[in-house]
C-alpha cells in the first residue's frame, strides 16, 4: 500500500486558493510514481464559499451594485477538475500540533476531525474590525446577514461614520456616499442635495498614506464630490452601541458623535488563533521565512502565505507574487522528502520580495478613483478602468477555478 501523504491547505482565500490550484496542476502530476507513496490535497475552510473581499466596500451600499452571487463564489466546483486528488473539508482548524503533524478542524456539522500532514500550508489572512470586510468564521450566511444589515440601516441613515483614512475607509465612503447622495454636477464640488451627512475620521494628518500627499488630496476631493467629509489628526477612543440602534462614537478629546451607522475601517487582525504562541509574533503574525515562505520553526514542509504570514505587507498584489515562490519551494521540498534528489540538483529555493513601489488603486465612487502603479501616478479614468467599473470582479472567477495560476511559466525552473 502507498503512503497516504497529505498536502493541507488551511483557509481558500487568494492565498489558499492560488496555491492548493498550483500544487493539484504542477505538482503532484509531476511527483515520482513510484508506488511508495500517494499525495492529495486537502483545503479547509470555514465555508463553502468563498467572499472577494476586495469588492466588499460597493457590496456594502447595496446588494443591486453588486449581486450576492458575485461575491460569494462556490468553492469545491474549481475543484472538481484534480478528481480523488483534493478533498475540500468544510471547517475551522481549531488547533495545530507541529510535533504531531496533526491539525485538529471542527467541521461545519460541528464534528471534530484530525487531519495528519504530510506538508501544510497556513494561508488563514486576517479579518477587519467591521464584520463587513471579511469571511466570518461562521460561515458566508453571517457575512451575508452583516451585508443585509447594512442595506437596511442605509435606507433610513441620516449620519455615517467611516473611522480609518487607508483604501478600505476612502473606497467605503465613496460607495456610501455615491449611492445615498449621488454625485456632484458639472462645475460644482458637493452633491446638491445629500441625503445623509457621511464623515471619515482618521488619526493621520492624510488620506491614503502609502501613497503620496497629493494623491490624498485629490482623494479627499472625490469624496468631498459624494458628500462625504474628512476629519484629520482624530482619534476615535471608543464606540458603544446604544438601544435605540445608533451609535456613540467618543474622540480622544471627549466629543461624542451619535451616528445612524459606525463603519470601523482601520487595519486589520491576522487569523491565526490554532497557531501555537512560540509561532507568532507579538502581532500574532505567523513567524516564517520571509524570503522562502517556510515556517522553519514548525518543522519540515510548513509554510505560511498571505495575510496571516509576517512576510506579506497584507496585500493581493502580495500573494500574487509569493504564489509561484511557494510554489516552487514546496516542490523542491517533495522532491527531497521523495528522496529525488536528482530532480532538486539542477533547481533552487525561489525568494519572495515585497514590493516596496508606490503601487495602489482605490476607486472613490462608481466613475472616480485615485492611485499610483510602480511610482507612477495614474489617472482617474484609469483606476476606474482597472478597478473601479467592476471591483475587479471579473479576475475572481480565474482565481476560484485556478485559470489564473495555469501556466507553469512563471516558477518552472526556479
Ligand atoms: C475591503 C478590503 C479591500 C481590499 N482590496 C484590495 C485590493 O484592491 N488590492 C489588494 O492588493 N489588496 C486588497 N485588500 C487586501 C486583501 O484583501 C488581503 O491581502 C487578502 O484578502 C489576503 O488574502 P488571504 O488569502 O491571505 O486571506 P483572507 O482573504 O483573509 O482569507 C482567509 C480565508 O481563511 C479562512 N479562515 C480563517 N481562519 C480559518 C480557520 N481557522 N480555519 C479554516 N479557514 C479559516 C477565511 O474564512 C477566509 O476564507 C483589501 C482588503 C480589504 C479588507
Amino acid at each position: 500500500m502507498p503512503e497516504q501523504r497529505n498536502i493541507v491547505v488551511l483557509g481558500a482565500s487568494y492565498a489558499g486558493l492560488g496555491t492548493a490550484h498550483s500544487i493539484l496542476k504542477h505538482i503532484l502530476p509531476r511527483l515520482p510514481s513510484d508506488g511508495s507513496a500517494s499525495y492529495k490535497v486537502i483545503l479547509v475552510n470555514s465555508s463553502s464559499k468563498w467572499f472577494v473581499r476586495h469588492a466588499s466596500p460597493r457590496a456594502a451600499a447595496s446588494e443591486q451594485l453588486i449581486p450576492y452571487d458575485k461575491i460569494f463564489l462556490d468553492i469545491e466546483p474549481g475543484f472538481k477538475q484534480y478528481g480523488l486528488n483534493f478533498e475540500f473539508i468544510e471547517g475551522k482548524a481549531s488547533a495545530w500540533d507541529p510535533t504531531e503533524r496533526n491539525v485538529s478542524i471542527v467541521t461545519a456539522g460541528g464534528e471534530r476531525v484530525e487531519v495528519r500532514y504530510h506538508a501544510l500550508v497556513l494561508a488563514t489572512g486576517s479579518k477587519t474590525y467591521s464584520p463587513l470586510f471579511s469571511a466570518s468564521s461562521d460561515g458566508h450566511e453571517q457575512t451575508r446577514a452583516e451585508l443585509d444589515a447594512i442595506h437596511a440601516k442605509l435606507a433610513s441613515a441620516n449620519n455615517i461614520v467611516i473611522v480609518g483614512g487607508g483604501p478600505t475607509a476612502v473606497e467605503t465612503a465613496g460607495e456610501l456616499g455615491e449611492y445615498l447622495n449621488g454625485a456632484a454636477g458639472w462645475f460644482a464640488s458637493r452633491p446638491s442635495s445629500p441625503k445623509a451627512s457621511i464623515t471619515v475620521i482618521t488619526n493621520a494628518s492624510k488620506l491614503l498614506p502609502q501613497l503620496r500627499t497629493s494623491i490624498g488630496q485629490q482623494a479627499e476631493r472625490f469624496l468631498n464630490r459624494v458628500g462625504v467629509d474628512v476629519r484629520y489628526e482624530t482619534k476615535v477612543s471608543e464606540s458603544r452601541s446604544e438601544s435605540n440602534g445608533k451609535t456613540v462614537v467618543v474622540l480622544h478629546d471627549g466629543e461624542e458623535i451619535e451616528t445612524d451607522i459606525y463603519i470601523p475601517a482601520m487595519g486589520i487582525q491576522p487569523l491565526s488563533s490554532y497557531v501555537p504562541a512560540e509561532l507568532k509574533n507579538e502581532a500574532g503574525y505567523i513567524k516564517q521565512n520571509t524570503e522562502t515562505l517556510r515556517v522553519d520553526a514548525a518543522g519540515a514542509r510548513v509554510y505560511a502565505i498571505g495575510d496571516v504570514g509576517e512576510a506579506s505587507h497584507n496585500s493581493i498584489m502580495d500573494i500574487i507574487d509569493q504564489t509561484p515562490v511557494l510554489t516552487t519551494n514546496i516542490r523542491r521540498d517533495l522532491l527531497a522528502a521523495h528522496k529525488d534528489i536528482r530532480a532538486n540538483a539542477d533547481s533552487k529555493d525561489r525568494v519572495f520580495k515585497v514590493n516596496k513601489t508606490e503601487t495602489q488603486l482605490v476607486p472613490v465612487g462608481r466613475n472616480k478613483g485615485v492611485g499610483a502603479i510602480l511610482g507612477y501616478r495614474v489617472p482617474s479614468f484609469f483606476v476606474w478602468l482597472i478597478k473601479g467599473r467592476d471591483f475587479m470582479l471579473s479576475g475572481a472567477a480565474d482565481m476560484i477555478d485556478g485559470k489564473k495560476w495555469a501556466k507553469e511559466a512563471a516558477w518552472k525552473g526556479q
